[in-house]
């Protein structure tokens, strides 16, 4: 059975087809700049030579046509006709309160979906345009969606709950939801696996350290706390996100600055981070590396900041757990970066932490990166979430 998966974002989509038998990816591609000038498909058939095609692409409707047809072009492509596609999965940021649970797309969720704009601005208009299109596209197809938000909605009422007044929860759906859900269900998934460890009780700790990075929580593979909020900006020192600060500092920079709260937001989520801090060096965790050996010392803080960060909730919620039996690295940094890896779990000796540093020099793949007499595995789990959508969506429409 083959799933065809679509990440829309305002103004690119992403895809790959899944061939479910062995879960290999047929193809992949990436369309860029919808409903910009000088919009381009990148277009990937497995074992075949990439194809770029340069096509005015305004809407995401277009798009999803262009790439109908590379995926059917008789050189390039990989299906005779979209009979062969059994689904559509595809990754929609906010369900808000009402969707945890994978579901297959119908007017209501539709609906749902609309009403979440507001808590996704940028993402769930991209994303319905992207369900909407494959409709069009391909009639009859089940859609399913997959929610970013997901995994966060079993986190207790203790977690997601703001201290703030509660008729803002009532009324505007205020709380912690949550996000790289997808992410965060898989990598803990497969660390229970990959590390032999109970799949109802185990308490593990997923690190998900990318350009956008949080921490997740979950017994069991069910999510206990997550560090992301009511949006992405909540938790970790991200590559441009500040994570966690006083709300006080929103006011204090639009007096001083004569900006508005709209303004020092779009500060808070495009221009802190790694970048911020380091003096605008670079939100690219191996430009702040680079930086640091060259003596740079706002970049050395900005690092060592962010790892004391990730270390910091590690530590809360292996508290939150009453305890902790694996710890798994994923994304960009936490795939890549043995340093960084390393220089976390320094902080974590009082757990009975302790790094193999031969199993830690590991890059992109699956491998347990602690000594044989750690009391806590740790693990690197590269993540993906494109197959984490396929499955979900194949054990809906089975
Ligand atoms: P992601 O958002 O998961 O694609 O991660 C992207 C980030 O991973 C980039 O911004 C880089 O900062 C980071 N990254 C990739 N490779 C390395 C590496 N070898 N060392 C440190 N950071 C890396």
């Amino acid at each position: 059975m083959k799933i065809l998966v679509i990440n829309c974002g305002s103004s690119s989509l992403k895809y790959q087809l899944i061939d479910m038998d062995d879960e290999s990816v047929i193809a992949k591609g990436l369309c860029e700049r919808i409903g910009i000038a000088g919009s381009k498909l990148t277009h990937q058939p497995a074992g075949k030579d990439k194809v770029e095609i340069e096509k005015d692409m305004p809407t995401h409707q277009t798009a999803i046509e262009l790439v109908m047809e590379a995926l059917q072009d008789p050189g390039h492509g990989v299906i005779k006709n979209t009979d062969e596609i059994s689904a559509i999965g595809h990754r929609v940021l906010h369900g808000g309160k009402v969707y945890s649970d994978s579901i297959i797309v119908n007017d209501d969720v539709k609906k749902v979906i609309r009403e979440c704009f507001d808590l996704g601005p940028l993402h769930n208009p991209a994303n319905l345009m992207g369900i909407e299109a494959c409709e069009a596209a391909m009639p009859g197809k089940p859609n399913v969606a997959v929610w970013d938000t997901g995994f966060g909605m079993a986190m207790p009422e203790k977690a997601y709950m703001y201290a703030i007044p509660h008729e803002y929860y009532e009324k505007y759906s205020i709380r912690r939801y949550g996000f790289h859900g997808t992410s965060h269900m898989f990598v803990s998934g497969e660390a229970i696996k990959f590390g032999g460890l109970d799949p109802k009780n185990a308490k593990v700790i997923v690190c998900h350290l990318g350009n956008g990075a949080s921490v997740s929580a979950s017994i069991g593979g069910k999510c206990v706390d997550t560090s992301m909020g009511l949006t992405p900006l909540e938790g970790l020192i991200m590559g441009t996100r500040s994570g966690d600060i006083d709300p006080a500092v929103v006011q204090f920079i639009c007096n001083k600055e004569g900006k508005d709260v709209n303004e020092v937001l779009n500060i808070l989520n495009k221009k802190s981070g790694v970048l911020g801090m380091s003096g605008g060096v670079s939100s690219d965790f191996r430009d702040i590396e680079a930086a640091k050996k060259e003596g740079n010392h706002l970049a050395e803080v900005a690092l060592e900041a962010f790892i004391y960060r990730v270390a910091k909730y590690i530590g809360a919620y292996t508290a939150a757990m009453n305890g902790v039996d694996a710890i798994a690295f994923t994304a960009g940094v936490g795939e890549n970066d043995k340093v960084g890896r390393k220089a976390i779990c320094s902080y974590l000796g009082y757990l009975g932490v302790k790094i193999d540093d031969e199993a830690n020099d590991v890059r992109g793949k699956k491998a347990v990166i602690s000594a044989a007499d750690s009391k806590v595995k740790v693990m690197l789990i590269p993540t993906n979430e494109e197959l984490a959508i396929a499955r979900e969506t194949l054990a809906l429409v089975q």
